[in-house]
């Protein structure tokens, strides 16, 4: 089976930098990586391209990942494995319902084969014993862990940052594995200072896990983590956090979901209004995609 990777990666557009206007004192641009491509989009392709080179040059053709039954990474995963031509195979934390959310329906329209995981199977996931008990039943896969989180998706998102202008003050991107922070703090010059915005409760645990993925202590710095955005944990949508979402997208025409980007951008208002950046600053939103083109195959 020929793998497409290089013709997968000319169908992924160099994502645009959108300034947003109204902002005086500064400069806000928004890094569109909603746009650059209809069903991987946002950050999961960056995270997955050079994973994905690993299990071609190794000769491997199945995926195996894990996600809830909601997860852009499930999503983007099985989209990639659909174009690039590997197979790929989706541990769901939970059980399975039927009929299947959009996203499972897509992944499985895709051609991704799922398999549930009950939360302490799901917990060992990364054992050896779960993972042999998967080989048993699929043969040979190339593992990528939850959330696309491991050192080559840092490289990935790395790689993306160094084709950035490199004159900004400041980056900020919303949170959940830490890993596209690790990849934009390994990819920007010192001097930038890289902000994230966790969307999981209790987001300090993730200074942890951002510094294992930068593994080079000169590269643990100069970010921060502001966890008071988090509006109660991942996936919690209170009414002001969607009327905030409403209005943005209305005023700059700019899709916003409310797991990621809307808490990222949110914050992101909210800081300028506290006046946080300093006079003439120039900052990017890394705007991450999430949003679930759902195609009825
Ligand atoms: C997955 C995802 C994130 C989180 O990225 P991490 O690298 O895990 O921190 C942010 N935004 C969107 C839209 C996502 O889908």
């Amino acid at each position: 089976m020929e793998l497409s990777i290089n013709s997968m990666i000319e169908n992924i557009i160099s994502p645009p930098i959108q300034n947003l206007q109204g902002y005086k004192n500064l400069v806000v641009d928004v890094l569109r990586l909603d746009l650059i491509h209809p069903t991987i989009t946002g950050n999961k392709w960056y995270k997955l391209k050079f994973n994905l080179l690993a299990a071609k040059k190794n000769n491997i053709h199945t995926i195996l990942t894990f996600g809830g039954a909601y997860s852009n990474h499930i999503f983007a995963t099985a989209a990639a494995g659909q174009i690039f031509g590997c197979k790929t195979i989706g541990v769901i934390r939970g059980e399975e319902t039927l009929p299947l959310n959009p996203c499972l329906r897509f992944a499985t329209n895709a051609g991704m084969k799922l398999v549930y995981a009950d939360r302490t199977s799901y917990r060992n996931k990364h054992t050896v014993e779960f993972l042999t008990a998967l080989h048993e039943k699929f043969g040979e896969f190339y593992v990528i862990p939850e959330g696309g989180a491991n050192e080559l998706a840092v490289e990935g998102v790395c790689e993306l940052a160094q084709t950035l202008p490199q004159d900004y003050d400041l980056v900020i991107c919303a949170c959940g594995t830490g890993t596209t922070l690790a990849g934009l703090r390994k990819g920007f010059g010192l001097d930038t200072k890289i902000i994230g915005i966790p969307v999981l409760k209790n987001g300090e645990f993730l200074y942890n896990e951002i510094n294992q993925l930068l593994t080079n202590e000169l590269l643990q710095k100069n970010y921060t983590l502001l966890t008071n955005y988090a509006w109660g944990g991942y996936a919690k949508t209170p009414t002001e956090l969607l009327q905030f979402i409403t209005d943005f997208t209305v005023k700059n025409s700019i899709p916003l979901e409310p797991i990621y980007t809307g808490k990222l951008f949110f914050a992101v208002h909210d800081l300028i209004q506290q006046n946080y950046f300093k006079n003439q600053q120039k900052i990017l939103v890394v705007h991450s995609g999430g949003h679930q083109l759902v195609v009825n195959n």
